[in-house]
């Protein structure tokens, strides 16, 4: 899988993908990340990226033509599909388990990042396919939204993770939170780890994690029990 980021911020994105599992995956092969600087596609001398709003009010909006000069280099246009663009803005539909799991099993997405108040809405109409919200508040860039769904569709990715199973079983996979986890030592600050994680009986413990999956999901989140039951 390839996954671009248009972003004002490249070095902001490649920090972070470098770093841990996403970044021994990258080097590793395991999908191709490629980071673009939109400034690099305005035709301002001073590279300018942003105007003010049309209709007066506060702050600045990001241009439509670098943006489309932008996307336009990322493939060619006579010779492959359109890539799938998704723009990152609180205004989109929220960013889920499910999404992620969609986005995991296609060829290719890039990312738009939007900063200032925005971008103008002509651009998305013409380019954008998708907008996704990471959840209902705002941000000042989209590079973090963008980084979010990066991290949850490349861990899903196959040899990303040690181990596979290790996504399955986790919160919003199955509908469900996760069961609480424990390690070493036994016993810490008087605290014991429950018996049965100990016993080495295997159904119990996938018993037990289950019971308590369903406990904490029907405490901390009961809208998810409700829509499993819709299914
Ligand atoms: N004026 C816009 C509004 O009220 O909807 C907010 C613009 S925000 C300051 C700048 C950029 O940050 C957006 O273009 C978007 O790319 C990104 N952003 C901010 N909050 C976000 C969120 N919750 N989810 C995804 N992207 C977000």
């Amino acid at each position: 899988m390839r996954i671009d980021l248009m972003t004002l911020f490249p070095e902001m994105c490649e920090t972070v993908l470098n770093e841990s599992i996403i970044g021994r995956a990258r080097r590793a092969g395991k999908m191709e990340l490629v980071c673009t600087n939109i400034r690099d596609y305005s035709d301002n001398k001073h590279h300018k990226v942003d105007d003010t709003p049309y209709g007066g009010g506060m702050g600045m909006v990001m241009t439509a033509e670098p943006i489309f000069r932008c996307f336009q280099s990322l493939y060619n246009i006579e010779k492959e599909a359109k890539p799938h663009l998704i723009y990152l803005s609180p205004k989109g539909k929220t960013f889920t388990q499910q999404r992620a799991m969609e986005l995991s099993k296609m060829e290719r997405v890039v990312l738009l990042c939007g900063h200032y108040e925005g971008i103008d809405e002509r651009v998305i109409e013409e380019i954008v396919d998708e907008e996704l919200s990471i959840g209902d508040f705002v941000l000042t860039g989209g590079e973090l939204p963008a980084l979010v769904v990066v991290d949850a569709v490349c861990r899903m990715l196959p040899g990303v993770l040690s181990d596979d199973i290790c996504f399955e079983e986790e919160s919003h996979f199955s509908g469900l939170l996760e069961y609480p986890q424990y390690t070493k030592p036994a016993v810490w600050h008087e605290r014991e780890v429950p018996p049965v994680l100990l016993s080495g009986n295997h159904a119990e413990i996938a018993k037990w994690r289950h019971q308590q999956a369903v406990e904490i999901t029907k405490q901390r989140r009961p809208d998810l029990l409700k829509n499993e039951n819709k299914e």
